[in-house]
């Protein structure tokens, strides 16, 4: 009984805690065609980890490639870097503009 509590809570609380803790959104528009795309980072798989050198700490890194599906399909290329918490240190695109979550909603 106490064993199938500590079950549901574990996935109660991974389902509803994955918002904010464990997805990070990204939004870009693509150089080309101008297209506005919003990509998903999963925290939790999308990362490699970089083990730091001497005295410096070990970093997450991960690449994306981001492909709008309405016109023009270039790949988008953007390679980010985070720290020990997963917080974003840098980040780098190539084909594309980083755009804020407003401007990707506006029209
Ligand atoms: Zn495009």
């Amino acid at each position: 009984m106490g064993l199938l509590k500590k079950i549901t809570d574990f996935f109660t609380t991974s389902v509803t805690g994955s918002g904010g803790t464990s997805v990070y959104w990204l939004y870009v528009q693509c150089d080309h065609c101008g297209e506005k795309i919003k990509a998903r980072v999963n925290l939790n798989s999308d990362l490699s980890i970089r083990y730091g050198e001497k005295n410096e700490e070990d970093t997450y890194f991960c690449r994306k490639m981001i492909i709008g599906n309405e016109r023009c399909y270039r790949p988008i290329e953007v390679e980010m870097t985070f720290d020990r918490s997963k917080k974003l240190l840098d980040r780098q695109i190539k084909g594309g503009r980083i755009i804020s979550e407003e401007t990707f909603v506006a029209e």
